[in-house]
């Protein structure tokens, strides 16, 4: 099978850790054993990843070193963020493979950009918090200065905030596509990939925006024609009534029950939403089956054995 793997941040850094690079490469290390699992198995597998703690700390030290040298646009940060994380699972999964025994399969991870409809609702709604906490007088300077829009973010303090459009296409599709008749391990679309925007002139346009990794996650999965999309993350399943005395954890799903249940509403935005989301899409655009997953469960959730199955019908 043609696995599309999406990541969450847990594959890359636990919570409550601090984010140095050894607690990345350890927990990389961890992520790139189970997507060997998979390769052994006999899949052949794509990978996409979140960047959230990674772009956040690339925005906070741009932030901070804009004294000495020039901070960068988010696009670029966003870029930033695919190469660093890319490197750490290409040479983990590169001596993976080595230490296993296997040939072929080779890590290849591609700065991906993700077009974006400059007439997205999302442009007039920044919602997604980014980048460093500010006090409520420094905030207000910025917005002067800038014209970002800014918010108080749950008393923690002021936060920027940018528009997460909706992901249309993956720009980088036919080299994505090339890789894997290569017989290449593709790593790409990483953090939602670098938003960009096809002006008139049919050029392209970095903008200051993110997209939502498994949402991105989909759309890299209809490119490649995946037979699966998985999503793993840091809970073994998809519950309904999550964290009410009414929860329950839902197994196997067809596509009607399962677009039933969000209806309903059970599912929050900005974390389990989005996976709920971007699973219905694939399974509504013929993909066979998709699965929402424990990371430590990838090969069984792969297997049909654990996660959350939602299949057609
Ligand atoms: P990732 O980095 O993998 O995208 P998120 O934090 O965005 O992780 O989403 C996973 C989290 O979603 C889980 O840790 C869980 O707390 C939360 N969550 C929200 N609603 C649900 C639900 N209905 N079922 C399961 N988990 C849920
Ligand atoms: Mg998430």
């Amino acid at each position: 099978m043609r696995v599309l793997v999406a990541l969450g941040g847990n594959a890359i850094l636990q919570r409550g850790q601090k984010g140095n690079a050894a607690e990345q490469r350890e927990n990389v290390q961890k992520t790139v054993t189970q997507i060997v699992r998979m390769i052994h198995a006999g899949h052949e597998v794509v990978v996409t990843h979140g960047n959230g703690p990674q772009v956040g700390a690339i925005l906070i030290q741009n932030e901070l070193g804009s004294s000495s040298v020039p901070a960068m646009p988010m696009d670029i940060c966003g870029a930033e963020s695919q190469g660093l994380i890319g490197y750490m699972f290409c040479q983990s999964m590169q001596n993976t493979l080595l230490a296993d025994g296997i040939d072929g399969h080779a890590p290849a991870c591609l700065i991906t950009r993700v077009e974006v409809d400059p007439a997205d609702p999302a442009f007039a709604h920044p919602t997604k918090p980014v980048g460093p906490f500010y006090t409520e007088e420094a905030a207000k300077k910025r917005i002067a200065e800038t014209g970002e829009t800014w918010i108080d973010d749950a008393g923690r303090g002021w936060r920027r905030v940018v528009p997460s459009p909706d992901p249309k296409t993956i720009v980088e599709a036919d080299v994505i596509n090339a890789l894997l008749e290569k017989g290449f391990t593709v790593i790409a679309s990483g953090g939602g990939g670098i938003p960009v925007i096809r002006k008139d002139d049919g050029t392209w346009e970095g903008v200051e925006a993110v997209i939502d990794k498994d949402l991105a996650g989909e759309r890299l999965a209809a490119s490649v024609k995946a037979d699966l999309l998985m999503i793993l993350t840091d809970v073994p399943q998809v519950a309904i009534n999550y964290n009410t005395p009414q929860q329950k954890w839902l197994d196997k799903l067809t596509l009607t029950e399962m677009e039933n249940l969000e209806k309903e509403g059970h599912f929050k935005a900005g974390s389990m939403g989005p996976k709920v989301k971007a699973a219905l899409r694939f399974v509504r655009n013929g993909g066979q089956r998709a699965v929402i997953a424990s990371l430590d469960e990838a090969l069984e959730a792969l297997e049909g054995t654990k996660g959350t199955q939602i299949v057609k019908g």
